[in-house]
């Protein structure tokens, strides 16, 4: 069934792939987003990749006159909630502003859901939510709470609060969707991520490496209890990643209540093997140098997508050589990302 779906956060990096991908299954979709990390030329390129047309409107989540008005203005069926600051040393300097943005306007958002009696969402939570895991591959079962930083706090709590609304309001309808490592950018190369200033994750790291722009990786920490002492991660492809949300959505239409899926592959990667994956798919030197661990990091993460593809017959399709060539299309396409 057709649906027209509000995505926040829609300009950002899985946002914009994840409105082409609800465009592509013929939904309709109105974006909001304070650009506050984003440009408006990465949806005017969704708009050119989709042929299609939609609303965007420019403000910000904990603005509630202009939500009242959105949901005044369309007739909203669901909501993709990414709107977020999401730089974890970031968030270590600065938790007011992390709770205040992450925190306070998602209450903001959801108040004003409330009010319009749309009581449809998918929230963008994290793997962090799970801390230090006891275990590897983790499952949606495992205990959460071990957060290290405001912006993994601020995660768990909206998680929280969501339960929370379920219980007040058997009729709310919520995915915590858990991503795991997000990367690779949409196929034709024209949208992907584009972090300001130095990036903090490893893959826009070794893109820009590769590319030129930085002369080589740090590796934080080849000590770790993993096969070759460098942090392992569950990398999923950012268009894997969009789809499951597409997929999350229609579930919800069977039902009320909360529900929890990790959106990962169940392979975990190293630092080492990740750098030289994208030396293979670029076809560039990636040089790196060990240094010291970073303060928070975990040894190792994936995830046990099962859940995700029993419940919603999704399951990531792309692998490790497709995140890192897709990624480099985008990255050599775009060396100054959406700044032309
Ligand atoms: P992004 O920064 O590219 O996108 C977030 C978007 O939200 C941006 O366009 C930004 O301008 C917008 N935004 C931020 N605060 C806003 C506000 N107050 N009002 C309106 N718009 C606002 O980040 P992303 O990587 O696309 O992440 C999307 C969501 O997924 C975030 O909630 C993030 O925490 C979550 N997430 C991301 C990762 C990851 O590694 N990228 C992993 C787990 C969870
Ligand atoms: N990492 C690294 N150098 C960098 C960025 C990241 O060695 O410049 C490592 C980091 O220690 C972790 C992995 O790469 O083991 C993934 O880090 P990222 O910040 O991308 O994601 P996280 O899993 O920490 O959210």
């Amino acid at each position: 069934m057709k649906q027209t779906i509000l995505i926040t956060g829609g300009a950002g990096y899985i946002g914009s792939h994840t409105c082409l991908e609800f465009l592509a299954a013929g939904h309709d979709i109105v974006v909001f987003d304070n650009l506050c990390n984003s440009s408006l030329e990465s949806l005017r390129r969704v708009k050119e990749l989709s042929g299609r047309e939609f609303p965007f409107v420019a403000a910000d989540i904990r603005d509630r006159a202009a939500l009242d008005a959105l949901f005044k203005t369309y007739a909203i069926d669901a909501v993709i909630h990414f709107a977020g600051l999401k730089a974890v040393g970031e968030s270590v300097e600065k938790p007011l502003l992390y709770y205040d943005n992450n925190i306070a306007g998602s209450i903001t958002l959801f108040e004003a859901m409330q009010a319009a009696g749309v009581k449809t969402v998918v929230f963008s939570s994290s793997a962090t939510v799970y801390g230090d895991p006891a275990s590897v591959p983790i499952r949606e079962d495992f205990p959460v709470g071990a957060t290290t930083n405001p912006y993994g706090r601020g995660k768990l709590i909206v998680e929280q609060i969501l339960g929370d609304l379920a219980i007040s309001d058997p009729e709310w309808r919520i995915a915590l969707l858990r991503y795991f490592n997000p990367v690779g950018a949409h196929k034709s190369g024209r949208i992907g991520e584009d972090p300001r200033g130095i990036p903090n994750n490893l893959m826009p790291y070794i893109a820009q490496v590769a590319v030129g722009r930085r002369e080589y990786l740090n590796v934080w920490g080849n000590d770790y209890p993993t096969p070759d002492g460098t942090g392992v991660r569950d990398y999923i492809h950012v268009v894997d990643l969009a789809q499951g949300h597409v997929k999350a959505v229609e579930k919800l239409a069977a039902g009320p209540g909360v529900r929890i899926w990790n959106l990962g592959t169940g392979c975990g990667y190293s630092v080492v093997e990740m750098a030289q994956a994208f030396e293979k798919a670029s076809g560039h030197p990636v040089p790196y140098q060990f240094a010291p661990r970073r303060a928070g990091d975990i040894a190792q993460c994936w995830a046990d997508p099962a859940l995700a593809e029993r419940e919603l017959g999704w399951k990531a399709r792309r692998g490790l050589d497709e995140m890192c060539e897709d990624t480099w299309r985008w990255q050599s396409l775009n060396p100054q990302g959406f700044e032309e």
